[in-house]
């Protein structure tokens, strides 16, 4: 049995005037233990599905279970589901116990054990120390422990965590996001953990959800997603710098296919050809990634096909090269090159792509993927 079940589920806002589809068709199971990172751009319903599985907001089509009750009706004190907001407010005038013990004295639970729970939650998070503090005198990452604290204080069926570690600087949001893997293993609890970045989310998840415009676009582990994207939405907003995509028109047939576009006419490996099946010359997207496009200054031997194209911005990223190139006709791909590449702007440079790792998607933003 899923922890949480989401059945077809919508969920539509008017403004003024005008409708928006915040939640559309949304179908996703999240098993007993499972830690699921949902990801999409802003504005994309990430909000709205934790809301919804929450209770603050109700569908207006679907059904939402939790542990195998029907809870789409039932107010968010009923659900045995936690919340971490976006904006964790913690109350300023209440201590970091206060804070924690908030949600358990609202229902009622005996003084006693609301002390035991705050205690061991604080010591999970090692900020047992802090306990007698106001928020004012908590360090970013200390007020972010707190507002996990609080979540984590009773044992839920399923966590939801809404962008917990937006406000934080780099250095300390890697640091919490290993903290909360870990504390989610020991708590052994299902888990949806929203965020924006596809780093975090290809990092954190046991299965990463990708969403635009409120549907789900693709939902996998994490390098499954990297590797075989659904669409070239997915394909564009997974990894960084993004896939290199090249607009062209694809022919071929009999296992034999070719993809023509500004950089040249290429014949595609035989199992990419195979797998193509059929193409009588029609528009297609090739997908590329940075790291699978090869730089070289004289034509390498070998079946690759190469462009010559004029370096234009170089950034030395510490373990590779990221080497933006251009023709004269503004095609644009970025190169990965491994180690310091001591390649400089202005010069020419040999592009060659490694097409047996190359994706091919349908046209349009959101286009499938035919290979
Ligand atoms: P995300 O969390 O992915 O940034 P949200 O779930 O907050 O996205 O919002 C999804 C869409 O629904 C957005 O277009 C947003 O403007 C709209 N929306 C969210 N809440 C409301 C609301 N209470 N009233 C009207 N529109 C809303
Ligand atoms: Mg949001």
């Amino acid at each position: 049995m899923a922890a949480v079940e989401i059945d077809n589920v919508s969920k539509r806002y008017v403004g003024n005037k005008k409708e928006v589809r915040a939640v559309e068709g949304v179908d996703l199971a999240i098993a007993e233990q499972e830690l699921v990172t949902l990801v999409g751009p802003s504005g994309c319903g990430k909000t709205t599905l934790l809301r919804l599985i929450a209770g603050l907001e109700e569908p207006d089509r679907g059904h939402i279970r939790i542990g195998g009750h029907d809870v789409t009706r039932l107010p968010p004190k009923n659900r045995d589901i936690a919340m971490v907001f976006q904006n964790h407010a913690l109350y300023p005038h209440m201590t970091v116990f206060q804070n924690m013990a908030f949600g358990l004295k609202a229902r009622r639970i005996p003084r006693a054990e609301i002390k035991r729970g705050v205690a061991a939650a604080a010591t999970t998070l090692g900020i047992e120390g802090l306990l007698d503090r106001k928020p004012a005198e908590l360090s970013g990452g200390e007020r972010q422990r707190v507002a996990v604290g609080r979540a984590i204080v009773r044992l839920p069926r399923a966590f939801l965590l809404d962008e917990p570690l937006c406000n934080l600087d780099a250095k300390l949001r890697e640091r919490m996001r290993a903290e909360i893997k870990s504390l989610q293993r020991e708590l052994a609890t299902a888990m949806l953990y929203v965020t924006h970045d596809q780093e975090e989310a290809m990092a954190l998840g046991d299965r990463v959800v990708v969403m635009r415009k409120g549907e789900i676009q693709q939902c996998g582990a994490p390098l499954d997603v990297y590797r075989r994207p659904a669409n070239r939405f997915v394909a564009g907003f997974v990894g960084a710098p993004s896939m290199n995509f090249l607009e062209g028109r694809l022919a071929g047939g009999r296992g034999v296919a070719r993809f023509r576009c500004g950089l040249g006419d290429w014949e595609l490996p035989p199992e990419v050809g195979a797998s193509l099946g059929d193409w009588q010359d029609e528009p297609a997207v090739l997908g590329i990634r940075p790291e699978h496009v090869h730089l070289s200054e004289s034509r390498e031997s070998g079946s690759s096909p190469t462009a010559r194209m004029e370096v234009r911005v170089v950034e030395h990223v510490g373990d590779s090269t990221l080497v933006h190139l251009r023709t004269s006709s503004e095609i644009a791909i970025i190169a990965r090159v491994p180690g310091v590449s001591d390649i400089r702007v202005g010069e020419c440079a040999e592009i060659s792509p490694r097409l047996a790792d190359a994706h091919f998607f349908e046209v349009g933003t959101a286009g499938c993927r035919l290979y």
